[in-house]
């Protein structure tokens, strides 16, 4: 383990930032990004084309242990590999997006996702990212950071993202997804969304992402990065 790096668990809230902090933080201290919500996409993904429903437990039994899932670093900052197949792009359409909530619910998709995600983190050296990284991945991780935001900052950068990619969309009917998801969150079992004492607050509302990116940084030097 020597020289290998810690393991620093972020979590946070929905438009926090907390995935282009992670992936840059990672690039910083050039440790792996483990991106654990792609990992939930994929599967969702892959169950769609298979025509597997959620509910459908016997057929995700038989699923899963098809899917060979390799988080690789590339210029766009990590491409994700489904069984060979570059599905970086794929797993972020709306139709996969929407979908991965009712995968991820499951005790099965968790399991084994959470197994492959501390095989990947055994030696350190990686940040990952995602709700339940700090509570039950890697419930030792050297520095856990949980980020928050005001619900109308995120709304604001939300609503910047999507216009830059050309949809029209309006600050009410984003701020009531935002606020919508928050609520679910808050609602699962498995997050202990923030609840860990060991969590050191980042409240990005007054920050801008080199900032973000500083302080993460900062705390995981001191501890030992
Ligand atoms: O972070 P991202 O938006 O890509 O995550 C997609 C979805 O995957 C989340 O909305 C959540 O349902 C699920 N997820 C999860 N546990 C994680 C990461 C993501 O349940 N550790």
């Amino acid at each position: 383990m020597a020289g290998a790096g810690i393991v620093i668990a972020i979590d946070g809230v929905v438009g926090s930032g907390k995935s282009t902090t992670a992936r840059l933080v990672a690039e910083a201290l050039g440790y792996r990004h483990l991106d654990t919500g792609a990992m939930y996409r994929t599967v969702a993904l892959a169950a769609g084309r298979q025509g597997v429903e959620p509910e459908d437990e016997r057929a995700l039994a038989e699923l899963l242990p098809t899917l060979q899932i390799d988080l690789l670093p590339s210029d766009q900052g990590g491409c994700v590999v489904l069984n060979g197949e570059d599905v970086s792009e794929e797993i972020r359409r709306p139709e996969t997006a929407r979908r991965v909530g009712s995968f991820a619910d499951k005790t099965m998709v968790r399991r084994a996702l959470v197994s492959h995600q501390q095989t990947l983190g055994a030696h350190g050296g990686v940040v990952a990212e995602g709700r339940d990284m700090g509570s039950v991945v890697f419930p030792n991780a050297e520095l856990k950071v949980r980020m928050v935001a005001d619900l109308d900052v995120r709304t604001q950068r939300r609503l910047d993202e999507l216009v830059a990619t050309g949809i029209r969309t309006h600050f009410d009917e984003v701020r009531a997804d935002i606020a919508k998801r928050d609520r679910e969150d808050a609602q699962r079992d498995y997050g202990a969304d923030g609840v860990a004492a060991d969590y050191v607050e980042l409240d990005t509302t007054s920050m801008d992402l080199t900032q973000q990116v500083a302080a993460v940084v900062d705390w995981a030097r001191q501890r030992g990065a």
